[in-house]
């Protein structure tokens, strides 16, 4: 309870936790020793490794806000994403740092700012892209190690670069390296961490054909990231420290770089060559495993051996959300800071929180790779567990700081999933007189999707705001309470938030299937989501599961059902199964999952029919028909909004929406429904627009502007 009134008095304020006087538990103080990075020193171990945002060059102050949130909330390095040294490695139509010339030095210094305001450091992570750009926006010829196709399926090779390129990209990294000096930065990269970048492209023996002093032998493949080293060192090493990112492993077996084989010999070569060495494995896909696919901490079996060839100080992930987990890799010695994207993403504050005491208040990630999802996307970066993430700028949302409450009084918010939870919470918080009520025990789809095969994770989302909720004295929960229209009348709550959620459709009726599918009103085994999350299992195969959604749902369904033995067909519109999980890296492990677990897949086909045994299959290409046998029918195509209630009480035209006597609003799902992170964003948009809402005609954010140059004469 002295706790909470603490946590209230801290509202509003500049520095959110500075009041909190909890202190750290002795165990971690190893996590807060400073560590020399060459000429500069990071005052604590902790590492926010580059991470993309979706956001890029093109909207420096929400990336600056972003980062100075970063290290504010405790991390002593603060680094860019990838960050492009010249127009010949552009990588539109992601949105990533750069550093071509002045203006983008300029760009970068506001951000370096504000990671230094609160006294960490500031890195940049240069890049050449070699064939993984098209130069979309450049239209320079595209320079790669080899002559060879550039990545994806651009109608586009690369130049294999001459030794008068090569000194091209050496000046121009130099030069880049020089501008991130001059821009602040206190740690310079040379990158060869991912596929993705042109000195791994020189080491990998796939892409180096390459038969003069660049190519053939070990040395000779590493001699461009040898060089890249010494001139960045020559550069700037007098001011920043040097740090090189590189993959040491790739999870290709001898096709790729190998931690007990090339990777290792690499590390010996230019053991001492960089002021930090900033490990992990490749690609990318593999770097930011998800929690369905990969545990907290993967890495180590790959990375730890580095530590043993060099005296410079290591940084490795592994979605390290628990402190004991981060002070046991550096006690065994296998790394000298904890390095973070997604964690810190998930929790800005991660650091101060163990610095202070309170491990229990640390919203961890959830391992979703939602956040993944922005670059991909091409859209400002999100997170299930921060909301905040990204608003930092243009709404103004600091995750630890809510805005005070209004000049109203009492909330009453229906249904506890993760846009319920959030909004009572975020207005707990603000506080508001907050009653949460809930027909079950609440979580809603976080808790009843976490009992998924690979899901537990997704738990953390309910579990993070119970347990924060449990704190404040002005929020009651009220599990087990059926809400309808009379009881929430009676409430006299001066606002009422309807989180109430959706269910599956039963109809087929999805994004390729406008009308209900024939025979599906009749059928006898047709089952949807909400069945499956409740416990039902088809009685009978053989199964097929029609995924007309595309996210994880279908995919996962299947798998569990193949598990338990049935027959399972996986059909979809799609190109291929769950299809958007691409934009979450997990697509080829959740087709090769199924593949393993037996399943059918069976793609490019829309439903057509069902009868008792078979269904109609038609092919969206060619409308070529098939049948296929089929005893039960799991349908995952679209959800219906939970709103009967909202419209009970607002009237069918929203005609009654001004006689309440409370304001009426649909949160999450219940609106539309969407991602658990979509839930939480507008469950905490809600509450903090409460009594303030943004004039519905305007843009209820700041923009970034492009700069009106008036030469166009
Ligand atoms: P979202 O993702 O938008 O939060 P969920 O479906 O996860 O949506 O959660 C909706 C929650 O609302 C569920 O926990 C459900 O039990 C609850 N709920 C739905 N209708 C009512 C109601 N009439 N009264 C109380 N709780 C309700
Ligand atoms: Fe973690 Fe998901 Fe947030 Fe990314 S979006 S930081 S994976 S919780």
């Amino acid at each position: 309870m002295i706790y909470l009134l603490r946590r209230l008095t801290t509202l509003d304020h500049n520095t959110p936790d500075s009041k909190h006087t909890m202190t750290r538990d002795p165990r971690y103080d190893v996590l807060f020793e400073p560590v020399q990075i060459g000429p500069v020193t990071a005052r604590n171990r902790f590492y926010q490794v580059p991470h993309c945002n979706g956001m890029g060059h093109g909207m420096p102050n929400t990336v600056a806000a972003m980062r100075g949130v970063k290290a504010e909330g405790g991390w002593a390095v603060v680094a860019t994403e990838e960050c492009d040294i010249h127009p010949s490695s552009d990588v539109l139509p992601y949105h990533e740092a750069r550093l071509w010339d002045i203006e983008d030095q300029h760009r970068h210094a506001i951000m370096v700012d504000a990671v230094h305001a609160h006294g960490s450091l500031a890195a940049v992570e240069l890049v050449h892209n070699g064939h993984v750009v098209s130069n979309r926006y450049s239209r320079l010829p595209v320079l790669a190690v080899s002559d060879m196709p550039v990545v994806g399926y651009d109608p586009v090779q690369a130049s294999a670069m001459t030794r008068r390129d090569i000194a091209n990209v050496r000046r121009w990294h130099r030069n880049a390296a020089l501008r991130a000096r001059d821009a602040g930065f206190d740690i310079v990269y040379v990158y060869a961490g991912h596929d993705l970048a042109l000195p791994m492209h020189f080491i990998s023996r796939r892409y180096n054909q390459r038969t003069d002093e660049y190519g053939g032998s070990l040395e000779n493949r590493v001699r461009l990231t040898r060089e890249l080293l010494e001139d960045t060192r020559d550069a700037v090493g007098d001011v920043c420290g040097v740090a090189f990112r590189f993959a040491v492993d790739e999870l290709l077996g001898s096709d790729g770089i190998c931690s007990d084989t090339e990777g290792r010999e690499i590390v010996e070569m230019l053991a001492e060559l960089p002021d930090l060495w900033d490990v992990n494995v490749s690609d990318w896909a593999n770097d930011s495993v998800t929690a369905r696919f990969g545990e907290e901490g993967a890495q180590e079996p790959y990375v730890s051996f580095v530590k043993k060839l060099t005296t410079k100080p290591v940084v490795g992930v592994g979605r390290f959300t628990s402190a004991d987990a981060m002070v046991a890799q550096i006690q065994r010695g296998v790394l000298d800071m904890i390095g973070a994207a997604r964690p810190s993403i998930a929790d800005p504050f991660l650091p101060n929180k163990i610095e202070q005491g309170r491990l229990e208040d640390i919203r961890e990630c959830i391992g979703c790779n939602i956040c993944v999802s922005g670059d991909f996307t091409q859209s400002p970066i999100r997170c299930t567990q921060n909301p905040t993430m990204g608003e930092e700028w243009r709404r103004g949302w600091h995750p630890e700081t809510m805005n005070r409450k209004g000049h109203s009084d009492r909330v009453l918010v229906v249904g506890a999933g993760p846009a319920g939870l959030e909004a009572a919470l975020a207005l707990g918080q603000r506080g508001y007189e907050v009653s949460l009520a809930d027909s079950v025990e609440g979580g809603g789809r976080a808790v009843l999707e976490s009992t998924l095969p690979g899901f537990s994770s997704y738990r953390r989302v309910a579990d993070y705001r119970m347990d924060q909720l449990q704190r404040l004295a002005n929020v009651r929960f009220y599990p087990g309470s059926e809400m309808d229209a009379d009881s929430i009348r009676d409430f006299g709550a001066d606002h009422v938030a309807l989180a109430t959620g959706a269910h599956w459709r039963r109809d087929g009726v999805g994004r390729a299937t406008w009308r209900s599918v024939d025979g599906v009103d009749d059928h006898p085994a047709i089952l949807t989501p909400d069945d499956i999350l409740a416990g039902q299992r088809p009685e009978h195969g053989p199964v097929v599961i029609y995924d007309d959604d595309h996210y994880y749902l279908g995919g996962v369904i299947a798998e569990l059902i193949a598990q338990s033995g049935q027959s399972v067909t996986l059909v979809t519109p799609g190109p291929e199964v769950s299809h958007w999980t691409q934009n979450t890296m997990e697509q080829h492990r959740i087709e090769q999952r199924l593949i393993e677990n037996g399943v059918d897949l069976v793609c490019k086909q829309v439903l057509a029919g069902v009868s008792a045994d078979a269904v109609d299959i038609s092919c969206i290409t060619s409308a070529r028909r098939r049948v296929l046998p089929c005893a039960a029918l799991v349908l995952v195509t679209a959800r219906l909004p939970e709103n009967a209630l909202y419209f009970a009480l607002a009237g069918t035209d929203e005609d009654q929406l001004e006689t309440l006597p409370f304001s009426l609003t649909r949160v999450g799902d219940c609106m539309a429904p969407g991602t658990i992170a979509a839930a939480v964003y507008h469950g905490h948009r809600y509450a903090r627009e409460l009594d303030a809402l943004p004039d519905p005609d305007g843009v209820p954010f700041k923009r970034e502007y492009s700069i009106i140059q008036n030469d166009l004469t």
